[in-house]
């Protein structure tokens, strides 16, 4: 399965932190994620993840393109509601993109780890059977 990860600033220490708990379960998959996002999972883990642009130069665009052609299974997007930063990607385009191709999002951590646990079940799989 491909994963993608963004995490606002507020909430990047989060994704670290989720990363380092479920790394094992992430390993197995190919991720990809915005710039800084992608550099401080990757430091921490290990994991190898394809980075694209910071948030702020286009990221987010990036993963969205990559949505739009079924590229993407799962978005984890840890985003700040309290704290707008108009710097930071907004999310709303991103989340449509989720409903227009019925693509699992979690964009906190509690929905995050029923989705990685759903995937580790393999509840996922049928987005594999709906790409052939
Ligand atoms: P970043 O992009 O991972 O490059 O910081 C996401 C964001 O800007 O919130």
């Amino acid at each position: 399965m491909n994963i993608a990860l963004i995490a606002h600033d507020s909430k990047k220490e989060l994704m670290v932190q989720f990363c380092i708990a479920y790394c094992g379960i992430l390993s197995r998959h190919d991720l990809c994620a915005t710039g800084t996002t992608g550099k401080l999972v990757a430091e921490a883990t290990g994991l190898k993840i394809q980075r694209f642009l910071s948030g702020s130069q286009g990221g987010d665009q990036q993963i969205a393109a990559r949505m739009s052609c079924n590229e993407i299974d799962i978005l984890i997007y840890f985003r700040d509601p309290i704290n707008i930063n108009h710097q930071e990607p907004n999310e709303t385009h991103l989340l449509r993109l989720c409903d227009v191709h019925n693509i699992p999002v979690a964009t906190n951590i509690a929905t995050a780890e029923a989705l990685i646990h759903a995937l580790e079940r393999g509840d996922l799989d049928w987005r594999e059977i709906v790409k052939d």
